[in-house]
């Protein structure tokens, strides 16, 4: 059997973005099944970098399948990815859903620091409140209010 890796690139040379896979199927074919992906928003892989990428950025008909290397022997699960990785990582492949990951993760830890922004923000307001300091009558900040205990002499 041969495995083939191959690379989806934009036909346009300013796009460097592309897309590292592998298949045992004429390329043709992986493309087509690309495509079929691409094209269906039910499909779960829809939204991923790949696609999401190529529909900000023309149609898939201004891309192309590659052949990157073959492999004229059967190659486990494990030995596919090792080899799809390396050609990831040598050619500099950013279409992953691995990028998408990050970018989620990026996203949330934004929202996360927003919130304890927010936080530290309420805590702010809420120690400059002014409260009644019932001894005295006298208003009196929240964050005060433990001094003002102490000096308080009260209306009595
Ligand atoms: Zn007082």
């Amino acid at each position: 059997m041969t495995i083939y890796i191959y690379k989806l690139c934009c036909k346009n040379p300013d796009i460097k973005e592309i897309y590292i896979g592998f298949t045992s199927r004429p390329l043709y074919k992986a493309f087509y099944d690309h495509k079929q992906i691409y094209n269906n928003p039910k499909h779960k892989k829809y939204n991923d970098t790949l696609y999401k990428f190529i529909r900000n950025n023309g149609t898939i008909n201004n891309w192309d399948i590659v052949e990157v290397e073959r492999y004229d022997k059967d190659l486990s699960i494990q030995e596919k990815n090792k080899y799809k990785n390396m050609w990831i990582e040598n050619l500099h492949a950013t279409l992953h859903i691995y990028n998408y990951d990050c970018e989620e993760q990026k996203k949330k830890n934004e929202k996360t620091e927003i919130n304890k922004k927010s936080r530290k923000e309420y805590m702010k307001e809420y120690q400059n409140q002014l409260i009644l300091c019932e001894s005295c009558g006298e208003h009196i900040k929240r964050n005060y209010k433990y001094k003002h205990n102490k000096i308080c002499k009260g209306n009595k």
